[in-house]
This record gives structure tokens, sequence and C-alpha cells, in this order.
């Protein structure tokens, strides 16, 4: 009888294990099964590939690369928001015309005016910005060479000579301020001419004013990757979790005025239409 017992318990004991393991099969399958459709899921399209009925992309020309002496010429499709001559395409934000110093070719910051900002607005665009520390340089840490490209506005690209000049990480050159640090200090020497060229998408939201998608940039520091399609968490507001309010679509872009005589040059900026 004991005997008996001792089998019928043994048995019931496979009979418990082996159906954990068939239950635990059951519930993976699908979930793979789902996780291979989802990334083999692409969005539905209009066109097979190759479709010769597909709209071609326009023909620009494209723009020829700045040296230190001179500006390059920007693609045939992009805005010029600084002709070389004047600041015409620039206001201040504390009111009236830009009163930045314009130089042969290059504009530079009139310390104690104030920053200076687009007169049209721009939802998400390219853009390219050149610019120069000054030589010899002045300060040190966040004290040399101080200015910034607002992205709409809001979100500051840091612009610092960051040459053999220290400071913390997500303050200099490049660093989405206070947020991101570049992944490499890609830095010239001051006075020389530097570039950033940026891919900017602004931030959604819905009818209620309702965050649905964060902005986003990257960026190219002197051609080299060091901000990759990062998420900025929210407005510019020194180590303190900045909000994300409801913004519209189109703003300014804004260069600031930090006291430091940083001059710019050849900026030009491409509309990026939604895709998909
Ligand atoms: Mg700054």
């Amino acid at each position: 009888m004991r005997r008996t017992i001792l089998i019928a318990r043994s048995l019931l004991i496979v009979a418990i294990l082996m159906t954990l393991i068939a239950v635990r099969r059951l519930s993976k399958a699908p979930l793979m099964a789902q996780q291979d459709m989802w990334l083999q899921w692409t969005p539905p399209s209009p066109w097979k590939p190759n479709d010769r009925r597909r709209p071609l992309p326009p023909v620009i020309t494209p723009g020829t690369a700045s040296t230190q002496t001179s500006a390059g010429a920007p693609p045939s499709d992009a805005i010029l928001l600084f002709n070389g001559k004047d600041l015409s395409n620039w206001e201040s934000v504390n009111g009236g015309p830009a009163r930045w110093t314009v130089g042969n070719g290059y504009f530079v910051v009139q310390h104690g005016t104030g920053d200076i900002r687009t007169r049209d607005s721009y939802g998400d665009y390219q853009l390219h910005v050149e610019w120069a520390t000054p030589n010899p340089p002045h300060g040190t840490d966040q004290d040399r060479g101080n200015s910034g490209v607002f992205l709409q506005g809001l979100y500051e690209v840091q612009v610092l000579d960051s040459y053999e000049n220290v400071t913390y990480a997500d303050g200099e050159a490049a660093a989405v301020y206070g947020q991101y640090p570049p992944l490499v200090n890609a830095s010239r020497k001051p006075g020389e001419w530097q570039t950033y060229d940026i891919v900017f998408h602004g931030a959604r939201f819905d009818s209620q004013g309702r965050l649905t998608r964060r902005a986003t940039v990257t960026i190219f520091h002197n051609g080299v990757l060091v901000q990759d399609h990062v998420e900025i968490k929210g407005q510019n507001a020194d180590h303190v979790g900045p909000p994300y309010p409801p913004t519209p679509a189109k703003l300014p872009l804004r260069l600031q005025d930090h006291n430091h005589p940083v001059r710019y040059r050849n900026i030009w900026i491409r509309e990026l239409k939604e895709v998909g």
C-alpha cells in the first residue's frame, strides 16, 4: 500500500512538471512570434520596390566646403540666414534690429546687446553654423569663448572654446547644454573656424498640449559625429529638471550673447518635411 502511494505521488510530480514545461513553452511561442512579426513589419508603402512611377527626389546643387580663409557655398535649396554683409534676417530678442557687429563675411557678438534671433521661424531642419572663439583666448572654464546656438530658441547647443580648456562635460562645445556631453571633444584652436552640422526635429504635442514626442538632435562638430540622435530632455534650465511646456511647431533660431566676442559666418538652414 505504502509503495503504491509513493509511486502515485512520483507520477503526480512528474505530471505537474511536464505540465509546467508545456505551459511555459506555449506561453513563450506566441510572444516570440509577436516579436518576429513586429521586427519584420514595415510600414505600408504605395510604391513597389524599384517603382518607376514613384516621384524622383528634387535635383539640387550641393554646396562646397569652407576653408579657414573662406566660407563655402550652401546647397542650392538652403535658406541663407547670413549673407556675409548684414544682419537683415536677424533681430534682437530685446526688440529692434540685431546690434551685433558685422565684419568682412562674418559677424561678432556685441556683448551686452543681448541674444539675437532669426526673423523667421523654423520647425524641423538641417542647420549649418560656423563659429570661431577669440584668439588669443581669455578666461577659463565657461568664461572662455562662450556663446550658444539655441534650436527653436529653446535648446542650447553649446558654443565654447573647449580647446585645452576644461569645464563640466555637459557644458563643453557641442554639448546639448546641461543634458548631453559630446561623444568626443573635436574642438579646433581658438580663432579657427569650426562647423556645426545639425539635424533637428522639434517636439510634438497633442491638441491638449501634452507631449507626444520629444525633440531630437544629431550634431557633427567639425565633421565628427558628437550627438547621435539624442532625445532632448526639455528646455534649457541649469541643473534643474527641465519641463516640456507646449510650444509652437515653428520658432526662431537664437544665438547667445554670453559677453564674449565669438564670431559667426556661413549660417544656412534647410527645412525638413515630415517623412512617412
Ligand atoms: Mg553658452
